[in-house]
């Protein structure tokens, strides 16, 4: 089996990831009793979640897998981007950004918004691989929705006239910027198992 370290301690992200690929032997940072803080200082979704995948995977030289997410509002100049989970300040506050997000968007035609997954392979020997995809909607005044986390209740699904908090999580699971990104890195990861997979 091959092992695979995700960069995360984010249960839901693992729980997707575990799922959706159920060959491959992935080991969480909890696992690994990591409690150190690396610094995401990059400047774009790809750079942060190189950073994470980069630095687990010189510490112990194994495969290892990072993602980085956020919302970018065309009107907003794509903000807040990688600043996604610090909008409203360090307090990593859902309501806060979302708070921030409606009033900044206040008089403004243009909602057009996407949400975007990177996810960065690294391998111990520094060869390594990057995927981004998007997810595309509208940003709404009004919450609607119970589920998902985040920006969600105010991100408007045009084709389903829902937002990304209305519908199921295996919905989301289908459609979500995540969910395309974690897909389109089949081939890389059959590639991997091929060659250091036992
Ligand atoms: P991270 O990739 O876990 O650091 O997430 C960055 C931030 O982007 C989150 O805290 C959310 O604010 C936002 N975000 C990323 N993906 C989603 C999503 O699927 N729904 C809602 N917000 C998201």
């Amino acid at each position: 089996m091959l092992d695979i370290i995700i960069a995360s301690t984010n249960k839901g992200k693992i729980r997707e990831i575990k799922n959706l690929y159920p060959n491959i032997n992935f080991i969480s940072l909890s696992d690994l009793d990591f409690k150190e803080e690396i610094v995401e200082d990059g400047n774009s979704f790809i750079e942060n979640a190189y950073i994470k995948a980069s630095y687990i995977a010189k510490k112990y030289h194994k495969i290892t897998m990072s993602d980085d997410s956020g919302l970018s509002v065309r009107a907003l100049n794509y903000a807040p981007g990688i600043f996604s989970a610090r909008y409203a300040g360090n307090m990593h506050d859902d309501n806060l950004n979302n708070a921030l997000l409606i009033k900044n968007l206040q008089g403004i035609d243009d909602r057009y918004a996407f949400y975007s997954c990177a996810i960065c392979i690294v391998l111990p020997n520094g060869e390594h691989y990057e995927v981004i995809k998007k997810c595309e909607g509208k940003i709404i005044d009004d919450a609607r929705g119970n589920g998902g986390f985040g920006y969600d209740p105010y991100f408007l699904l045009p084709e389903y006239n829902k937002t990304m908090a209305e519908i199921s999580l295996e919905e989301k699971n289908k459609i979500s910027h995540r969910a395309k990104a974690l897909r389109a890195l089949e081939p890389i990861l059959k590639e991997l198992e091929l060659k250091y997979g036992y």
